[in-house]
């Protein structure tokens, strides 16, 4: 079981998948006020860099669960160099359909809503993880500004413009889903250019590594186009941002 192999190859030398810093990621877990001890599930971890330096900084205890196996193992060396392996623990596997067994007081999914159906299937999936007056975590895009055609929406690599929503109407989704937004994060262009470019010199030196490897065309043809495609589209009209959000 893993996800599919060209992420694991443009991915490889990342420690978020996603748009954050490492300093928006330490914002978030101050802006959560995380108690010592508490209790955090994490579906779709990646390589575990929300969960290791939240255990070293707040001293959370985490359960990380993902698909890559890459991932799921850089995850277990980044919590053994931080000296946090003994408060988190990383399983490589679905998280569809993943509860945790002790009831957890942070239930995230950080861009990866896609594992239970998208946003409002991944919190009920949560919800069943989160004891009384938990925090849920999304992480999620939005628009910054709404793509004036459809073929700009397919430019931000969306399947359509109705993928996402804009900043107000994302908060007043959660309103609906009987949710109250306590706090949110957002991401800004430097981060995404960190999420994005870091990519590129990933790729480029993959080739120079792999020159027979079968995926080396796909490869060759996204380092070629991925730095226009994502200046002329990501760069302006998505944003991302992780939604903290308690039942009401
Ligand atoms: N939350 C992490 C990773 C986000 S990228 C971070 O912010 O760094 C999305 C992650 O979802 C990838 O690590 C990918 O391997 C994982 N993933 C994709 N499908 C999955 C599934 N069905 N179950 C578990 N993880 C999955």
């Amino acid at each position: 079981m893993d996800i599919p192999r060209i992420f694991n190859i443009t991915e490889s030398a990342h420690r978020i998948h996603n748009p954050y810093t490492p300093e928006k990621l330490a914002t978030l877990g101050a802006a959560l006020r995380l108690e010592p001890g508490t209790r955090i599930l994490d579906l779709g971890s990646g390589s575990g860099e929300m969960l290791c330096t939240w255990a070293r900084d707040y001293g959370i205890i985490g359960t990380g669960v993902d698909m890559s196996r890459l991932f799921a193992e850089q995850a277990k060396l980044r919590a053994a160099e931080l000296g946090v392996a003994d408060q988190v623990t990383f399983i490589h596997g679905n998280a569809a359909g993943y509860v945790s067994d002790d009831k957890v007081g942070v239930a995230a999914c950080v861009g990866a809503t896609w594992i239970a159906g998208g946003v409002a299937g991944t919190i009920e999936l949560l919800a069943r993880s989160l004891c009384a007056n938990g925090i849920i975590l999304i992480g999620e895009p939005y628009w910054r500004q709404l793509p004036p055609t459809e073929e700009v929406a397919k430019g931000c690599l969306a399947n359509t413009i109705a993928d996402f929503l804009l900043l107000p109407e994302l908060l007043e989704s959660f309103n609906h889903l009987g949710y109250d937004v306590v706090e949110m994060v957002l991401a800004d262009q430097d981060g995404w250019d960190r999420y994005e470019a870091a990519k590129w010199l990933t790729m480029r030196r993959w080739l120079a590594d792999n020159p027979d490897d079968e995926l080396v065309k796909e490869v060759r043809a996204q380092l070629s186009s991925e730095p226009v495609r994502y200046a002329r589209y990501t760069r302006d009209y998505l944003g991302w941002g992780v939604f903290a959000l308690m039942p009401r």
